[in-house]
């Protein structure tokens, strides 16, 4: 006889604590079946190293081993979630699959695809919102649009944000002893899946109130350690609770740490509302743009051999450690697309490849934002100077000589276009995009 049991499906909310969705299957349900499914449309297009399904691996090893003390496990599957769900079927008697929703295109698709096979067996399909404070339209303009500027996003977000009820955390925790009682549900080894460990691990996260507190004055500063939380792997795969996060920045006087993860939420529900925004223009008018696109130059940038220093340390860092500094993003991204004249589709490709903490809704923000063409975006004349801006935030030069010693402090050796010319010639042809 089939085991009557609901399902929780894990996906971007590794996390056996404050998840809402697994507090409702836990408090609704009799039993659970927790699963995860390792879905091949997304692994390949993943190289066989790829530190963030690593990241993925352990922390399902963890959170198995934390199930085993309540008697119980986690399936894990490798496959379409399709496949997966239908062959679960034939082995369970399946009486609701609970999940947290998931804003990217691909994953609207694939819900939509999973709650139209179980409708079709009478199964419920119950999504909650867990990884941001406000979803979709729950802020937006008085006549019901989004907003698309950011100031007035943030000031109608804050307006909304009631810290208890808001930041209330989901005690799934304290449930666990209803997950199913088997303690051997299939969890296929890594190689099975057809990856390998990677060498680059994702670093713990730090929020201590000291960090939130002189966040505003150290930001800015990629040579300074413990300037920034490391907080976006976590926040991108759940393995922490957004809402204990934000409970904590606002709790703090300086309020610059909370409105980064406002811009995070402002960037999700940009994509909600706007989902051609990762492969069009935000404003059309850019797609007009006749990039240059030099396959021989974006290989140099990708590689940190652009001979401008910062934008060299940058690319290296990623490439070495999945993670880049913030500032030191905004001037490789803006440097591929206004100096170099290449589409900043091709940029965001490669971060999203790179980034321990690729997360669409931002990734696509900031592109768009860096290149001109996006949402609130930078003016297309404002171009950041490469050189200059090594002395306003690496002045000791303590960032780009670790990454990039053979300048010896140097703000560029030998570059790869001069950047007055460059300068001239990205306002000529921006202009005549947009004229
Ligand atoms: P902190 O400075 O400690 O900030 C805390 C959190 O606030 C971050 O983890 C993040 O969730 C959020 N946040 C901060 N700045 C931004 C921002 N500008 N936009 C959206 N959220 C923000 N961030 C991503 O999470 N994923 C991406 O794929 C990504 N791609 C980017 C691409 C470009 C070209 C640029 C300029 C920025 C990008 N960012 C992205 C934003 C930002 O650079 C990173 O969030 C930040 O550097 C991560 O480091 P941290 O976790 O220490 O952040």
């Amino acid at each position: 006889m089939k085991v009557r049991t609901a399902v929780f499906w894990f996906r971007r909310d590794l996390r056996l604590s404050d998840n809402r969705g697994l507090f409702h299957a836990l408090s609704e349900q009799e039993t659970v079946l927790p699963l995860f499914i390792f879905d091949s449309h997304i692994l390949d297009q993943l190289p066989e190293d790829d530190a963030r399904v690593t990241f993925i691996y352990q922390q399902l090893l963890q959170m198995r081993q934390v199930l085993r003390e309540y008697n119980s496990s986690l399936l894990v599957q490798h496959g379409e979630p399709k496949s997966v769900f239908e062959a679960l079927k034939a082995r369970y008697d399946i009486s609701a699959v609970y999940t947290n929703h998931d804003y990217e295109p691909y994953a609207i698709a694939r819900d939509q695809q999973i709650a139209e096979l179980l409708a079709s067996h009478e199964i419920p399909f119950k999504s909650f919102k867990d990884q941001v404070i406000f979803e979709k339209d729950e802020v937006v303009k008085e006549d019901g649009s989004p907003y698309v500027v950011y100031t007035p996003y943030m000031k109608r977000w804050r307006a909304h944000f009631d810290a208890s009820g808001h930041t209330r955390a989901a005690v799934s925790e304290k449930l666990l002893d209803k997950m199913i009682q088997n303690s051997s549900l299939p969890f296929p080894a890594l190689e099975a899946i057809g990856f390998q460990y990677s060498m680059i691990q994702v670093p713990d996260y730090n929020v201590e109130t000291n960090l939130i507190d002189r966040y505003e004055s150290t930001r800015n500063f990629p040579g300074l350690e413990n300037s920034t939380s490391r907080l976006g792997p976590h926040l991108r795969f759940g393995t922490v609770s957004v809402r204990q996060i934000v409970a904590k920045a606002a709790s703090r006087s300086n309020d610059t740490f909370l409105k980064e993860l406002i811009w995070r939420e402002f960037f999700m529900q940009i994509l909600w509302h706007f989902p051609n925004t990762p492969t069009q223009a935000f404003k059309p008018r850019y797609d007009r743009i006749e990039w240059r696109n030099k396959e021989e130059e974006f290989e140099k940038w990708k590689m940190g051999q652009t001979g401008y220093t910062l934008v060299d340390a940058g690319m290296r860092e990623l490439n070495e450690t999945g993670y880049m500094h913030n500032r030191v993003r905004m001037l490789v991204a803006s440097f591929l697309c206004k100096h170099l004249l290449i589409d900043w589709r091709w940029g965001e490709a490669y971060f999203a490849e790179k980034l321990l903490d690729y997360e669409m809704s931002s990734n696509v923000g900031n592109w768009q934002w860096a290149a001109g063409s996006g949402v609130d975006a930078a003016p297309y004349f404002r171009i950041f100077n490469p050189i200059s801006q090594i002395d306003k935030f690496d002045k000791d030069r303590k960032y780009t000589n670790h990454w990039v010693p053979e300048a010896k402090g140097q703000a560029m050796t030998d570059p790869i276009v001069d950047h007055k010319r460059a300068r001239t010639r990205c306002l000529e042809i921006y202009k005549a995009a947009l004229s």
